[in-house]
Formats: structure tokens, sequence, C-alpha cells
């Protein structure tokens, strides 16, 4: 397991001076560290998560977003049980991103298990844009539940403003 802290820290859930400095600096935030002890927590009890490797953490409200690698994220798509423990472990829900994402995978990897279907680029005469994004989800109804949510993530993550656009599945 790796994660943005040593991991004798996220195991025994206290920072050394060094990874202390880190987060007084703001080179590491408090939901890198919240983040990386409960994988610790997790990894203890499944070989899967302790080959994870964490590259870091938001909080965004009551939401919790891990940059995980992209091997990771699919073994919590491909095992419910795993993610259940994420969910009961972080008491809140948990998106997963791929480190070092493009604005466009990260909003796939976001607005999974929807599918993207389209996006573009809306500039607006005072030069800000919008991002246009157009879904197609089988479970419409759950996806549209969550939307405000999403938008509000990718506003603080990515500072990109979307604009939801949904196409049911055939
Ligand atoms: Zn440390």
């Amino acid at each position: 397991m790796k994660t943005p802290i040593c991991t004798f820290d996220a195991k025994t859930s206290i920072l050394c001076t060094k990874c202390e400095t880190k987060l007084r600096l703001g080179q590491l935030t408090h939901a890198d560290v919240d983040g990386a002890i409960k994988i610790a927590k997790l990894a203890e009890g499944s070989q899967d998560v302790d080959n994870f490797t964490m590259l870091g953490a938001y909080k965004v409200d009551d939401d919790f977003i891990l940059t995980l690698r992209s091997s990771d994220i699919n073994i919590l798509r491909t095992h419910p049980s795993v993610l259940r423990k994420f969910e009961e472990e972080f008491q809140s829900k948990v998106w997963f991103v791929e480190g070092q994402a493009t604005d466009r995978k990260f909003i796939e990897n976001i607005i999974f298990p929807s599918k993207l279907l389209a996006n573009h680029t809306i500039w607006l005469p005072d030069g800000s844009k919008l991002t246009k994004v157009t879904l197609a989800a089988s479970n419409m109804p759950e996806v549209q539940s969550k939307i405000e949510r999403i938008k509000r993530i990718v506003k603080q993550i990515k500072n990109i403003e979307l604009v939801v656009e949904f196409e049911s599945e055939k």
C-alpha cells in the first residue's frame, strides 16, 4: 500500500515530523491524511486494498474523493464487496478518480457508471466557460439524484462549470 503519507504513519494514525511539516506547508491536506489512515485500516482486511496506491484525496461537503491508480479503480468496480467496505469506513459516498486524469477522464470517472457521450466547451462573452456534457445512464433517476453533487465536486476540484444533458440508454 502507498499513500501520500508514510505507511507507518497511516497505520498508527500518527504523523512523523516530516509528514507533519508537509501538512503545515500545505503539501498535504487533511483529506490526504484522513484518506491514508482509512485506507490503511481497509488494507488490514483486504489483500486487494493492500496493493492500492492512493495518490491523494479531497473532501467536498460530505463526499470523499480518492485519487487512485486506474488498476485500483478497476478492482473497486469489479468487487462490490470492497467498494462497500470503503463506504462503511469513510461513512460517506466515496468517489474514485484516476491520478493525473485529464478533465475528460476526471468527468468520466466521477459520472461512472453513466457514460459520457459527448462534451464540449462553451465560451461565454465574459471569457468564462462552461463544459456541456451529454450522459447516458441505465438508471436515470439515480444519476439525476446525484448530479448536483457531481457538479459541486467537478467545480471544486477541477474548476469546471458543468452543464449536464441526459440521453436515455436503450
Ligand atoms: Zn511520515
